[in-house]
């Protein structure tokens, strides 16, 4: 019996003596039991592949039938933004429009026909045709958009523009724009270079219009002008140089007669700097008010001494030239200066010269005064009388104090017969009640 040689560890083969030097056939060092375990997973391990593999087509399978729903309802969800179905117009076989839907059309249809009734157009029946569509959301008009564009396949509706104020229509122009300049030039001419602000609430109102309603643009600016339909406020402010009047001081001088004057010092107007704030309604000035002034040149007040001194006819006195009631004084009379006294006598009096001298003026009608003389006495000193009915003298004619020169009456601007007696110095008129006496 053969020694049998100790197994040689090493890769688990077995290295034969009679094989040496030749390449050793490897044999497997499993024992049988291990045999057994290959083949339970040789029996196991297919079934098992076979069942992933199965899985894993049927998720995938599921995974794609999924996704493709998915996209499938993405698709009709995006299709459905944009996509819609609706009807299209035509009147005589030319595309008008596209509606919502029939019921749309015909809702549009009845207003256009209302719209054409009104503005006196009784022939609106478009021949029309009504086609199913799947279209655009976007290309979908809307009821107001669909009775337009019917009411333009008409020969008497055109697009326009309607101007309101107020909520009350103005004019009705060809386009905006047109309007819109219309308005600016009104305005422009309303506002005096100013700063403009508008009182009035306007709109442009862009629509379809009965073709005799629309107005050229002279025709829409005479209407704007002619109604004042807008109101333009303009405010402006301006700079200008504006004179400051002198004053006036008066001194009395008892060297200088009654009705004389000595300019002491000569006025001179003054000038200051002045924004003057105007506002103006539509072109018409409304107020206007200084906003700020200051003085460039002040004025220098004139001084002047004014005589005092009385006539020696007037220091002895005058005598009244008829006996009467005064009826109204020397004066401030009614808001104006009353430059004589009134005597009431009845009309027909003889009325005498209150002093000598030498008739200087006579009229038969001298305005408000009616017949009328005046009597000059020298050095300056005259006396007048008034609303005579009968004169007896004559221009140049010498008169002394007990002359008759007239007979009183009610002539001229009078409210009832009376005298009106007046003596002035050197034109400047005296209070008579100061030098009259009796006869
Ligand atoms: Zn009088």
């Amino acid at each position: 019996m053969q020694a049998e040689h100790p197994p040689l560890r090493g890769g688990g083969f077995i290295i034969s003596p009679q094989n040496s030097g030749s390449i050793p056939k490897a044999k497997p060092l499993s024992p049988p039991r291990k045999k057994k375990a290959v083949k339970i997973k040789e029996l196991i391990f297919p079934v098992l592949n076979d069942y992933c593999s199965y899985a894993e087509s049927m998720t995938s399978l599921i995974i794609s039938k999924l996704l493709s729903a998915l996209i499938a309802a993405c698709c009709a969800v995006v299709f459905f933004k944009y996509f819609t179905f609706g009807t299209i117009i035509c009147v005589d076989g030319t595309y008008v429009a596209t509606a919502n839907s029939d019921k749309s059309f015909y809702s549009a249809y009845s207003a256009a026909d209302t719209i054409a009734e009104q503005n006196g157009i009784y022939d609106f029946k478009p021949d029309f045709s009504l086609t199913p569509t799947l279209t655009l959301k976007s290309s979908i008009k809307n009821a107001q958009n669909v009775r337009d564009e019917l009411l333009l396949t008409s020969p008497h509706f055109v697009r326009g523009c309607v101007l309101y104020s107020k909520n009350a229509p103005v004019f009705s122009a060809e386009s905006k724009s047109v309007a819109r300049e219309v308005v600016d030039d009104y305005i422009k001419t309303y506002s005096m270079n100013g700063t403009v602000s508008l009182g009035s609430d306007i709109s442009f109102k862009e629509c379809v219009i009965s073709r005799d309603k629309v107005s050229d643009k002279k025709k829409c600016s005479d209407l704007l002008f002619q109604k004042d339909a807008i109101a333009v406020t303009s405010v402006v402010n301006k700079a200008i140089e504006k004179e400051i009047p002198f004053e006036t001081k008066t001194q009395n001088d008892a060297n200088l007669y009654i009705g004389e004057t000595v300019t002491v010092t000569e006025g001179i107007s003054g000038k200051s700097a002045v924004t003057e704030e105007t506002v103006y309604y539509n072109g018409t000035q409304k107020s206007s008010r200084i906003l700020t002034e200051n003085v460039i040149l002040p004025p220098v007040t004139k001084v002047v001494r004014v005589g005092t001194k009385e006539k020696e006819v007037l220091k002895t006195g005058v005598l009244y030239p008829l006996e009467g009631v005064i009826s109204s004084p020397f004066g401030s009379r009614w808001g104006k200066m009353h430059e004589g006294l009134d005597i009431a006598v009845s009309e027909g009096t003889p009325v005498l010269a209150a002093e000598c001298g030498t008739v200087s003026y006579v009229s038969e009608n001298a305005g408000g005064y009616g017949k009328f003389i005046r009597i000059d006495h020298g050095y300056g000193v005259e006396t007048a009388y008034a609303h005579l009915s009968k004169i007896e003298v004559s221009v140049g004619q010498k008169v002394n104090a007990n002359t008759r020169i007239a007979l009183s009456g009610n002539t001229g601007r009078s409210t009832g017969p009376h005298l009106h007696f007046e003596i002035t110095q050197n034109d400047t008129p005296l209070d008579p009640v100061k030098y009259l006496k009796k006869r």
